[in-house]
Parts: structure tokens; sequence; C-alpha cells
């Protein structure tokens, strides 16, 4: 288990990163969230002993994150930081020796990876005459040459088209089976929906919503009914529990304070003519977190 405990950062007088703890367990996908600024690559810096913290305790199965470890670890850096005069395969080559492996071990899984990111065409090519998604695999792959029990992913998806947004998830997902800690940051709350169970939102380097998603949509009690139909606008927003009303495109988002004030818009629908779509959503994380900070989190 990564363990983060009452973990800060001060750059000079700057308070980067404050008081912030959470754990992330064997196959367990945790999303770090934060503006720009926020504090994500501060913290990543500190689990893998880059950066010195100020405050606070960040251990790997109870032991402290030192060079006995490394091994076992996989960091995808934000900056993306390959050796671009390099080959692909002697990249990989590189820091899987870097990571401890034997050349023909390095080989093997290099091979396995590249077909599984559809880029095996590339093992011989320069780097830099790969494209920026291509690069980005191949820096996914160093990554994880070496298996790591804890891989760390700071802005995995950045940059990505949709495709490899979703081939980069579904190797994320393979690691999680197989029982690696996967900790990545984002700024978008969608890609975190997606595909993790846990999460810390930071803001200025504090943690403003942490937990599990289920129980973060659950504790934040609003709901939204999406109806299609001859509904009018103000009738809606008169009826007890109706938060607001909004009009979209297509359908009226009708925001109620909790689930028990369902019934009550029903039954005015039911009144109305033309209704095409009657639905209770639970709320977006975005939504949760627009709410609970008060601010835009388009990143
Ligand atoms: P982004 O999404 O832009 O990468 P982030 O959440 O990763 O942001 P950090 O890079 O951790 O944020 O930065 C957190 C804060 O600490 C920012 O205000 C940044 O300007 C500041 N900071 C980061 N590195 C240093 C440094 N070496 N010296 C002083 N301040 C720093």
């Amino acid at each position: 288990m990564l363990k983060v405990e009452h973990v800060t950062k001060y750059y000079g007088d700057f308070l980067a990163v404050d008081d912030l703890s959470f754990t992330v367990k064997e196959g367990e996908i945790f999303g770090l969230l934060g503006v720009n600024g926020a504090g994500k690559t501060t913290t990543f810096r500190m689990i893998i002993g880059l950066l010195d913290k100020t405050k606070g305790e960040i251990t790997l199965n109870g032991k402290n994150i030192d060079y006995s470890v490394t091994d076992s670890i996989g960091f995808l850096t934000e900056e993306r930081s390959l050796l671009t005069k390099l080959t692909v395969k002697e990249q990989v080559i590189y820091y899987g020796i870097l990571k401890g492996m034997k050349e023909e071990e390095i080989l093997a899984k290099l091979d396995e990876l590249l077909a599984k990111f559809n880029i095996s065409e590339y093992k011989n090519r320069k780097i830099k005459e790969l494209s920026k998604g291509n690069q980005q695999k191949i820096q996914f792959i160093t990554a994880i040459i070496n298996d790591p029990k804890l891989l760390i992913l700071d802005e995995p998806f950045s940059g990505l088209d949709p495709i490899n947004v979703e081939l980069f998830m579904n190797v994320i997902k393979e690691y999680k089976e197989k029982g690696s800690m996967i900790i990545f940051s984002s700024h978008r709350m969608e890609h975190v929906e997606l595909f993790c169970e846990k999460l810390v939102v930071l803001v200025n380097g504090r943690s403003v919503l942490s937990g599990k998603i289920k129980d973060i949509k659950k504790e934040y009690r609003k709901k939204n009914i999406i109806i299609n139909g001859d509904v009018k606008k103000e009738e809606l927003a008169a009826i007890k529990g109706v938060v607001n009303v909004t009009k979209t495109a297509n359908d009226y988002i009708v925001k109620i304070e909790d689930e028990s004030y369902v019934d009550q818009v029903f039954n005015y629908v039911k009144k109305c003519s033309n209704i095409t779509k009657f639905t209770v959503e639970e709320p977006s994380l975005n939504e949760i977190f627009i709410s609970k900070v008060g601010e835009s989190y388009e990143g």
C-alpha cells in the first residue's frame, strides 16, 4: 500500500502542498486532480523521492521510498523526457537496464508492448521521427517496461486522441487487474469518472474533495432530472425541492434537492404533453466540484 500522510511542501515561503493524506491499495486506480499549479507534480515528485517533503511521511508497503524500491516503480513524467536521437529500442533498453532488467527480458516485453500499442513498426525508428502521440506511447511503455507495482502517471492522457485515451485506459486497467497500485493526475474530471474509484481534488495544494467516487456522489444528494416535452420552465422552477432549471438545445435539466422530490416533478410532468424523456441522473463529478469549490474546473 502507498501511504501519503500529512505531507506538506513549501518552496521557500510558498505553500505548494498543504497537509495532504491519502492511501492507494494494490489493485486500485487513484486520481489526483487539480487545475494547473494545484500541486500534482510536486506530490508525485515527493512520492518518488525526487523532491524533499517539508513535513509528513510517504511509505510504500511500510518502507520509505528510496533506491531499494525504485525498481518496482514506474513513472510517466509530465514533461515528456525521451532521448530523441535514440531509436525506440535503444531508449527502452536504456531505461529497462536502469530498472535492473536483463536485455533479453526487456526486448521480449518491448515486442509485447509495441504490439499492444499498435506501433510494432516503429521499433527501430528514431524517437524524433515519431508523432507526439506515438512518442507518448513510447514514454508510457518505458514507464511500464518493468511491470511496476506502483505506477505513477502524470497527465497520461494529455494530447491523446479519444481512441488512444481508451487504449491507455485499457492498459492501465490491465495493471490494476494484476494488482499494481496506480496513481494518475489529470485536470479533466471525465477521465477520472471513467475509470478510477478513489480521488483527491487539490486546490492550491489543499484537498477539497476526497474519497470514493461512489461515496462522494451519494453524499452529494442533489440529482438531475432530464425532461423532453412541452413543459414550462417557470412552472418547473416553482415546484418544491427544485433548485434550478436549465434549458439545453433539446432538454430541460431540473436540479432537485434530493431524490425525494422526484415524485413532485413527475406529477407535474404527467400533466404535460409530448413527453419523450424523463430521466433521473446522478450529477457529474465536474458539477459536484464546481458546486463545492464555486469555480470553473475546465483547466
Ligand atoms: P500542472 O497541472 O500545471 O502541471 P501541478 O498541479 O502539477 O500543475 P505543480 O507543478 O506541483 O502543480 O506546482 C504547484 C505550485 O508550486 C505552483 O504554483 C508552482 O508554480 C509552484 N512550484 C512548482 N515547482 C516550484 C519550484 N521549483 N519553485 C517554486 N515554486 C514551484
